[in-house]
C-alpha cells in the first residue's frame, strides 16, 4: 500500500499543499494524498471583507473540492475533524448532519502522515455580549449574514416613506488588517449604493467606528505605515478611536473601559484569532494558550514527527525573533511551498526541511476606488507606498495562490473571467 498522506483543512495553505502533492507524488502513485474539508467549496479567506462588503460574489469566486482533487490527482473527503488517535493513526471525523437526517455518520481516516491546516476562529477574549451580539468575520457564512444585514438596512430605508434622513452606524472591533479592509470596503459600497438608487441613506451618514485598544491602527506595522492608513481612512470619513479597550457589547453599541458609548446597529469583532478549541491538547499533542500547535522549524508536531502542522492553526518559530510566525495567507502560502518540498523528501526516506519565513510586508487594502491608496510596511525597511502599485501588489497575493492552485493557463483564464464580469454584471451583490 502507498504511504497515504491526510491533510485536514484545504483553505489558504492546505488545499495548496493537496495541489502541489497530487500534481507530483499523487499524479506518480509515490503516495496516496488526502484533503479532508468541512465544506465542500474553498473560499481564500483575506476575500471575506469583500463578501461581507458585497463587492465579491462568493458563489462566482468558490473552488469546488470534488472538481479539484478530480484534476490534481488527489482524493477529497468531506467532513469536520473533531478528534485523533495516535495510536491507531486515525483522525475522526464527526457526523455529518443536515436539519434532523444525518448525510453521513462518524467516521475514522488512516494516515502514514498527518497534516493538520484547519485554519483560526476568531478571538472575543471572553468580553461580554460580544459571541451574542456581533458578527465574527472568519466564515463565508458570516459574511454572507453581514452582507444581507447591511442591505436591508438600505432595502428599509428605501421603504420608509417618511422624510428624515436615514442613518446607520456600523462598529468594528480591531484596527488590525480586517477591520480596517471592511471599514474601506463598506464606505466603498455605501457610495455604489446610490449608484443604484438606494441614496435614502447618504454615504455620508452612514457612520463606520473602529475601535483599537492599541495606540494605533495597524499596530503590527510600523509607524510611517500606520500613519499613512490613518490619514486615508480620515479621508473616507471612517472614526478610528484609539487606545480604547471594549468592555461590553449591547444589542445597542459598545462600551469602552474609559466610559465611552459607541451606538451601532451592526457589530463586527475582528481583534484576534485563536485555533479551533478541540485542538487544545488534543491526544497529548503540545498546544499554546490559543489552542494552536507547537510545530518545530520543520513544521513538526513537538511530540510527534508524523504529524504536521501549519497556517493560522500553529504556533511556528521564526528565526532571529522570539514572536512565532504571524497568522497571515502569505505565511500559509510560503509554509505550503515548503511543505510540499519536504513530504516529497519523505517519500525517499529524507529529513523534511527548516522553514526560514521571508517577511515581505503587509498590503492593506483600502478598497477599489482609484483614489484610494494601498500600503505595504515592513517593519524592518520601515518602506511604504501607497496607490495603484500597491493595489496590484495586494491583487498580486491571491492571484499567487490562484496560479499555485491552477496554473498559469488557468489562471489567465480566471482573471479574464473576472473582467468580463466586472463589465457584465453589477459592481455590487444586490441580494
Ligand atoms: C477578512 C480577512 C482578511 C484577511 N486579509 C489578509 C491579507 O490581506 N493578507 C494576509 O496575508 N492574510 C489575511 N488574512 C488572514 C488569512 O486569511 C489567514 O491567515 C489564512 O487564511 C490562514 O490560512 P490557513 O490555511 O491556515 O487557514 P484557512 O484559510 O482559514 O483555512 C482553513 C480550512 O480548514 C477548514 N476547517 C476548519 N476546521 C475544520 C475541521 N475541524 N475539519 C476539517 N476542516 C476544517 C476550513 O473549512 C478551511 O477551508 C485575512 C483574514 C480575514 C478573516
Amino acid at each position: 500500500m502507498s504511504h497515504r498522506i491526510v491533510i485536514v483543512g484545504g483553505g489558504a495553505g492546505g488545499l495548496e499543499l493537496a495541489t502541489l502533492l497530487g500534481n507530483k507524488a499523487g499524479k506518480k502513485g509515490q503516495a496516496e494524498i488526502t484533503l479532508v474539508d468541512a465544506n465542500m467549496t474553498h473560499l481564500w479567506k483575506p476575500r471575506l471583507h469583500e463578501v461581507a462588503a458585497g463587492v465579491l460574489n462568493a458563489d462566482v469566486d468558490e473552488l469546488n473540492y470534488v472538481a479539484h482533487a478530480q484534476r490534481h490527482h488527489f482524493k477529497f473527503i468531506m467532513g469536520r475533524m473533531c478528534n485523533l488517535d495516535r495510536g491507531k493513526k486515525q483522525l475522526i471525523l464527526e457526523p455529518h448532519i443536515e436539519g434532523n437526517e444525518e448525510i453521513l455518520p462518524q467516521r475514522t481516516i488512516h494516515y502514514d502522515t498527518l497534516v493538520i491546516s484547519i485554519g483560526s476562529n476568531t478571538n472575543d477574549f471572553g468580553t461580554k455580549g460580544a459571541s451574542e451580539h456581533c458578527i465574527f468575520l472568519d466564515k463565508r457564512a458570516a459574511a454572507e449574514a453581514f452582507h444581507r444585514k447591511f442591505l436591508n438596512e438600505y432595502l428599509k430605508a428605501s421603504q420608509d416613506p417618511s422624510d428624515e434622513s436615514k442613518h446607520c452606524n456600523i462598529a468594528i472591533v480591531g484596527a488590525g488588517a480586517t477591520g480596517v479592509e471592511l471599514a474601506a470596503e463598506l464606505n466603498h459600497s455605501a457610495h455604489e449604493l446610490v449608484d443604484y438608487g438606494f441614496d435614502q441613506i447618504k454615504p455620508e451618514n452612514l457612520t463606520i467606528t473602529i475601535i483599537e485598544a492599541a495606540d494605533r491602527v495597524l499596530p503590527v506595522l510600523s509607524e510611517k505605515a500606520s500613519a499613512a492608513i490613518l490619514r486615508q481612512l480620515k479621508e473616507l470619513n471612517i472614526q478610528v478611536l484609539t487606545n480604547e479597550m471594549v468592555t461590553e457589547i449591547t444589542a445597542d453599541g459598545l462600551h469602552t473601559k474609559s466610559g465611552k458609548f459607541v451606538p451601532a446597529f451592526l457589530k463586527v469583532w475582528s481583534a484576534g484569532i485563536k485555533a479551533p478549541e478541540f485542538l487544545n491538547g488534543i491526544a497529548g499533542l503540545e498546544s499554546n494558550r490559543i489552542n494552536q500547535l507547537v510545530v518545530t522549524n520543520t513544521l513538526q508536531t513537538t511530540r510527534d514527527e508524523n504529524i504536521f502542522s501549519f497556517g493560522d492553526c500553529a504556533q511556528c518559530p521564526r528565526q532571529d525573533t522570539d514572536t512565532p510566525v504571524p497568522p497571515r495567507a502569505a505565511s500559509a502560502h510560503q509554509q505550503a511551498k515548503l511543505l510540499a518540498k519536504s513530504l516529497h523528501r519523505r517519500l525517499e526516506g529524507k529529513d523534511p526541511l527548516p522553514f526560514v519565513y521571508q517577511d515581505k510586508g503587509s498590503l492593506i487594502s483600502l478598497s477599489k476606488k482609484g483614489s484610494v491608496g494601498n500600503i505595504m510596511g515592513n517593519l524592518s525597511k520601515d518602506f511604504t507606498f501607497e496607490g495603484k502599485v500597491a493595489r496590484f501588489m495586494y491583487i498580486t497575493l491571491y492571484r499567487m495562490h490562484q496560479f499555485t492552485l491552477h496554473g498559469v493557463f488557468r489562471t489567465l483564464l480566471l482573471i479574464l473571467r473576472d473582467r468580463i464580469n466586472r463589465r457584465a454584471s453589477p459592481t455590487l451583490k444586490l441580494h
